[in-house]
This record gives structure tokens, sequence and C-alpha cells, in this order.
């Protein structure tokens, strides 16, 4: 951090704004109080790293275009279709999967905040929560959408699903073209967490 920039009478300069390092210092007094047990954190961040993702978004996307059954149970009742495959918990509780089709595209937004299906997607990235996000993904989501490599034909139509705490919406992306006869496991790996929100499509394999 550059010292000189700073007036040195302000207190808080003495203190780093990082937030990493804010957070540590938080850990440690909670952790010193005996307020939170280290392993029980340690577990958290571990889950949230390794465990919940869009990798679990993307197994079930990549089912969903493999099995029909599934894929209307999906589309009907998404929280009991993903719970099948044992994802739920936090931020899981009302999920709707919507189906992108040739002539209507879907992208997600959360106006108020930053609601987001945590247990198919993980932590919401930064830009998902930012107010630029938030506002334009309504006021202009085509230009949104090309700003992320998007372009979509005209006779396409964008529509916009605005999360709540109530209902957290997931993107059933278009299977792409070459990838019959695929496994599930294969889909997947093409899947992106973008697609799934409706800022990205799903390539094909090249
Ligand atoms: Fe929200």
């Amino acid at each position: 951090m550059p010292h000189d920039a700073h007036d040195h009478d302000q207190p808080h300069s003495l203190l780093p704004s990082d937030p990493a390092l804010r957070v540590k210092a938080l850990e440690t007094l909670l952790i010193g109080k005996g307020l939170v047990d280290p392993a029980t954190l340690d577990e958290i961040i571990d889950t949230y790293q390794t465990k919940i993702g869009p990798q679990n978004g993307a197994e079930v996307v990549a089912r969903a275009w493999s099995d029909d059954a599934f894929r209307d149970l999906l589309l009907k009742d998404a929280t009991a279709a993903v719970s099948q495959m044992g994802f739920y918990g936090r931020q899981g509780e009302h999920i709707v999967a919507v189906q992108n089709t040739d002539s209507v595209h879907k992208l997600v937004v959360c106006t108020l905040c930053s609601c987001y299906p945590w247990p198919l997607l993980g932590i919401p990235p930064g830009w998902y929560k930012s107010d630029a996000y938030r506002a334009r993904a309504v006021r202009e989501p085509r230009k949104v959408l090309a700003e992320f490599g998007v372009t979509l034909p005209d006779h396409v139509a964008v529509r916009v699903w605005d999360s709540t705490s109530e209902i957290r919406y997931l993107v059933v992306p278009q299977r792409p073209a070459g990838t019959e006869g695929w496994s599930v496991d294969a889909l997947a790996k093409l899947i992106t967490r973008d697609a799934m929100i409706g800022t990205g499509l799903v390539a094909g394999p090249s």
C-alpha cells in the first residue's frame, strides 16, 4: 500500500483496508474468544472451494439433456429434481429451472441484491453482485450479453428473470450440436457457470 498517499494523522491509515487481512483479524478474534471452531471454519471453506460450485449445476444440466424424464421434473420442480442428486441447502430452497430455446434466451439477475442458487453454482461472481450488472441486465440485456461475448440473432427474444430470496433461477442452456451420444460426464465438462446464469452459451466440440 503506498503510504505516501495517506494522511498519517488519520488513525485509519494504521489499519490496512485489505479485506483479506480484516477477515484474518476477525477470524483470529473469534477463535481466540472461543466463538468459532477453526476446524468447522476450514470445513466450510473446503465445502465451497471443492464441493459446491458450477460443476454441480453442470451435472444437473447434462443430465437434463440426456434424460427426458429428469428434464421434465427439473422444469416442473427443480428443487425436488436437484435434491434427488444431493444438491440442496443454504440458498437452494426454491430453485426454478428455465430452459433456453431456439426463440427465447433467458438471463438471470437479482436486481435487489445477489440471490443465486448456491448449491448448484457456488458463490456468485463479483460482477453478478455489482450495481452495474443488476441495473443493466434489466435495462439493456442485449448490450450486457454482447459484453459477455454473446450475440443472439434478432429472432431470439431475451427474457430476464429476477431472482429473489424466494426463487433462485438456473438457466438450462441449449445443448450444442455435435454432442450426440455423449456421456453425462463429457457433456457436463462443456457447461460453464455463465451458461447457467444466461451470460454465456455452451460451445460445442471444436
Ligand atoms: Fe438477491
